[in-house]
């Protein structure tokens, strides 16, 4: 919790920035005392663009409020009255006064942008005296009951929680009784009378009239948006969003301007640049004639801004210069609320533009091309997180192809979404939890919603507009996202969609591309994209000029290799050579080695794989041609390869019933055929069978009791070294030794090895650079790293089995078992075969580095657990001074940027 400020002022004209720095240490502390929306307020004060004065209530005030069960910090509503009256005399206005009223709205404002966490009320200050008073003044009864029944509206479902559906559906049975479409076809006196109405239906649910005096109105609603701050949406958006609980909201009291006072004037949202794909011009909505939240409501439809500057080239002018100005205020992409009131442009609110990945990755390079910011903040400005989105699936533009688009809207966040129609949120997360994709369709998003946008593959709306709050969140959490489909109709007692005379089910599946604004009946499969973006091969550029740790990449087959390469892989850190194995044409072969009784027969199956396996290698180098690969020997137990005994008890009882039956010879003569094939590979899976295989005869293990096996393996990676060689292909090929606990086992396996590498070279008369490493992932080859770092040349983490072995627990079991309950109950925050156990796990490789480098100080270390692909596990592999770390070739562009991020804290701490 933020410390009380020592001289306990918890209120601040926007005019007072100077006296809030005079005792907060930075911006953060700033935007922390007056949340982001009062900071930034203040701070346009300051820059003298035309904000309407206000001020802000801090969060402290609204920390000590809820810790004192809700009540007032002592001194805070003085301070409040107080800066009501330094706005009028700002304003020339009065609160409460007929004749020349001061109205103001009031807004939440934490730390950080949480949208629509507590709905705006404006207004305030308006009662009968002042409205009579207004009317007489303005001569505009229609604009008056129009301000006075929103008030009465958003005092009563915001403050009074009245569902606001209740005064909602007076408006529209108003519009149906007067025979019109729009609220802007109401009169003056529908609005008088909807405004009764709204204040009878507050009497009946909240049983008190409807407060007329507005500093009553003032201080309740001051009170309503401190309890929002524990409201649940609130709550749930935190959690999602991974922002802190005790943070507390800043309230913001400004006085109102009015969008609504006819043709010259109008209300909008604009982002300095588009936020979906980072272009630098202009982007938003706005509306003649309205107020506040009908634009990011999206019940009208909007207007862009290219019309605005057709309609008021002035106006734009003046608005695109502060935008700008604002922009390299903050260096960074701006999202501004304005209103024009009778010509006159006024700016409600800036912020930091929330955009999409690739937005994000454009507007950060052509910032440092435009001088605003260096290299090393535009790598820091983009998340690892943002770079997967660019490895997210796309529809399958040759099935987009022969499928008949159903339905356009805004393409407000990218990317391919493919679910089932789920209509409301709480079924979505429903689904969701069951495992079923599920798409949120909507007639549009509200903070209550979040849930279920979370828990959604995308999101329909059909209403709203770029900067609706669907939009927004869409775009914050990565979902693909299409909203504004106004001829989308809903039918909520058959729960169905239709569009175009086609009506979809809830449940139904629907495909969506967020990118271009479509969607599609049915499931389009999806592909995913190409890393080939200028922008962000630029970025990701810089983030290798900047980190400290190679990236390479666990890849088995030539074409990952090249794929990984392609991601900027500088190296194979892993090659599962067993996969190769398990190839359909190659099992049988394995299968025969394993099954051979003599030793002759496992040679003679072995001299049939050893070709495949040089091929296998040859290709991995070709592609790589120079940069390291490194090869581990076969790994997992030999029963792997075999058939599964219970299929084989299952294969010979059936056998068995069928040769019983058998009415012919032939067929009587296959079965027992198969039956001898069966009950041989059922001995043979007997002798092999360990209760705890994972702990087993597996990884150098094997290669102790079956040495021909991996004598082979290091022929074929010599071998196809010194063909690759001979053709003027560059290799580094690094032999990795799996499992070893014990200095004696690597002792042993590297001694036969090398002897097999030696003859290969002798026999060609080649010489080459290569090393023999080993893995460390067993926690006694941790302790004894000094000892096994005499005899590697390199170490590489093996994570997944290190997890597995520190904590004890079964990798292939835990996370379907008992973790789901553990990571459920908050005994661990993550899985620790997601992100490195720091603690445990992380403090033996620490240990295992040094160890090792003090017996070896030229030691190669590295990583090529899943981990070596998460970002938090990558700044730690950085922090105890790895090498590299290898990841899957998707990860590899992620794990550059966390590499990159890696570093620069570094010198940030430094
Ligand atoms: C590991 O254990 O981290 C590793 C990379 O090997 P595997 O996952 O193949 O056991
Ligand atoms: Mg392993």
């Amino acid at each position: 919790m933020n410390n009380p400020s020592n001289n306990n002022t918890y209120v601040y004209l926007y005019s007072d920035l100077d006296k809030v720095e005079s005792h907060r240490k930075d911006w953060d502390a700033v935007r922390g005392l007056l949340g982001g929306k009062g900071a930034n307020l203040a701070d346009m004060t300051r820059l003298e663009i035309p904000v309407p004065p206000g001020f802000t209530v801090t969060t402290e005030a609204c920390n000590a409020y809820l810790a004192a069960g809700e009540q007032f910090p002592e001194g805070m509503w003085e301070q409040e009255l107080k800066a009501i009256t330094a706005i009028e005399s700002a304003t020339g206005k009065k609160f409460g006064d007929a004749q020349n009223p001061l109205l103001v709205s009031c807004r939440s404002g934490a730390k950080f942008s949480m949208p629509g966490m507590m709905d705006t009320i404006l207004n305030i200050g308006l009662n009968d005296d002042v409205v009579k008073g207004m009317v007489e003044k303005s001569g505009d009864a229609r604009f008056v009951y129009d301000l006075y029944r929103r008030l009465v509206q958003m005092f009563g479902s915001v403050v009074m929680e009245v569902p606001d559906e209740v005064f909602e559906a007076v408006i529209t049975a108003k519009r149906k009784e007067k025979g019109v479409a729009s609220d802007s076809d109401l009169s003056a006196e529908d609005w008088q009378l909807v405004t009764t109405h709204f204040k009878e239906i507050y009497q009946t649910y909240t049983g008190s009239p409807f407060p007329a005096d507005p500093l009553e109105q003032l201080k309740l609603a001051t009170e309503a948006v401190f309890k929002s701050w524990n409201g649940k949406r609130a709550i749930d958006y935190r959690n999602a969003a991974g922002i802190a609980h005790d943070l507390g909201t800043a309230v913001n009291i400004q006085t109102m301007v009015f969008g609504n006072m006819g043709s010259d004037s109008l209300t909008g949202v604009a982002m300095s640049r588009n936020a979906s794909t980072g272009e630098n011009v202009i982007e938003g909505d706005f509306l003649y004639n309205a107020q506040g939240e009908d634009v990011v409501a999206g019940i009208r439809i909007t207007q862009t801004m290219d019309e605005l500057k057709q309609e008021m080239p002035a106006i734009y002018k003046e608005f695109s210069d502060i935008a700008s100005k604002l922009e390299q205020h903050a260096r960074n992409m701006q999202d501004m609320e304005f209103t024009v009131e009778q010509g006159k442009l006024w700016l409600l609110q800036t912020r930091d533009g929330k955009r999409t990945a690739q937005a994000e990755v454009k507007i950060a390079v052509d910032m440092v091309e435009e001088g605003m910011i260096t290299k090393a903040e535009a790598v820091a400005r983009v998340q690892p997180s943002q770079i997967d989105f660019f490895l997210h699936p796309q529809l399958d533009p040759k099935a987009v192809k022969s499928a008949t688009v159903w339905g356009n809207g805004l393409n407000v966040s990218p990317g391919a979404a493919v679910g089932k129609v789920a209509l409301d949120a709480d079924i979505a997360e429903k689904w969701a939890k069951d495992g079923e994709p599920v798409i949120m369709v909507r007639p549009e998003t509200k903070p209550d919603d979040v849930h279920g946008m979370l828990a959604s593959q995308g999101i329909i709306t059909s209403r709203g507009g770029r900067t609706s709050h669907a939009a927004l969140v869409a775009r914050q959490f990565g979902k693909p996202a299409v909203v504004g489909v106004e001829d989308l109709t809903f039918d909520w007692t058959e729960r169905t969609i239709a569009l175009d005379g086609i009506t979809l089910h809830e449940g139904d599946w629907v495909s969506l591309d967020g990118t271009n604004g479509t969607f599609f009946q049915g499931e389009i499969p999806t592909v995913v994209p190409s890393l080939e973006n200028p922008e962000l091969s630029k970025l990701l550029s810089w983030a290798d000029e900047i980190r400290k740790l190679e990236v390479w990449a666990n890849s088995d087959y030539p074409r990952d290799a090249q794929k990984a390469k392609s991601y900027g892989a500088q190296g194979i850190g892993l090659c599962r050579t067993e996969h190769m194995f398990f190839e359909t044409s190659r099992l049988p072969v394995v299968q025969k080695m394993i099954m051979a009784k003599e030793l002759s027969e496992r040679k003679a199956a072995l001299a049939e794989l050893f070709p495949l396996q040089c091929g296998d290698f040859e290709g991995l180098f070709k592609v790589m041609g120079g940069d390291p690969v490194v090869i581990r020997l076969l790994d997992p137990p030999l029963h792997e390869f075999l058939p599964a005994y219970e299929e084989l008890m299952h294969d010979i009882t059936d056998l068995k019933m069928k040769i019983q039956h058998a009415s012919e010879l032939d067929q009587l003569n296959a079965h027992l055929d198969k039956l001898r094939v069966d009950e041989d590979f059922l001995t043979r899976v007997e002798a092999l069978g360990e209760s705890n295989p994972m702990l087993g005869t597996r990884g150098v293990r094997l290669g102790i009791v079956y040495p021909e096996i991996v004598r082979m393996q290091v022929r074929a990676i010599f071998e196809a070294a010194v063909n690759c060689k001979k053709s003027g292909v560059d290799v580094r090929p690094k032999i990795m030794i799996p499992l070893i606990s014990h200095i004696n086992e690597l002792k042993l396996e590297k001694e036969i090895l090398e002897e097999e590498a030696k003859s290969v070279l002798a026999q060609h008369n080649v010489e080459l650079n290569y090393e023999f490493g080993t893995m460390i992932e067993i926690p006694r080859a941790a302790i004894t790293a000094d000892e096994l770092a005499e005899v590697a040349d390199f170490f590489s983490f093996g994570t997944n089995d290190l997890t597995q072995m520190t904590f004890g627990v079964s990798r292939d079991d835990a996370e379907a078992g008992f973790l789901v309950h553990y990571l459920g109950r908050g005994l661990l925050q993550d899985s620790p075969f997601d992100t490195l156990d720091q603690k445990g796990v992380g403090s033996l490789m620490q240990l295992a580095t040094q160890r090792g480098r003090s017996s070896n100080p030229d030691l190669h270390i590295g990583i090529c657990g899943e981990h070596g692909g998460d970002p938090r596990s990558i700044a730690f592999c950085h922090r105890i001074g790895l090498d590299y770390v290898s990841c899957s070739p998707y990860r590899v562009p992620v794990a550059r940027l966390a590499a990159a991020h890696a570093a620069l804290k570094d010198e940030q701490n430094s």
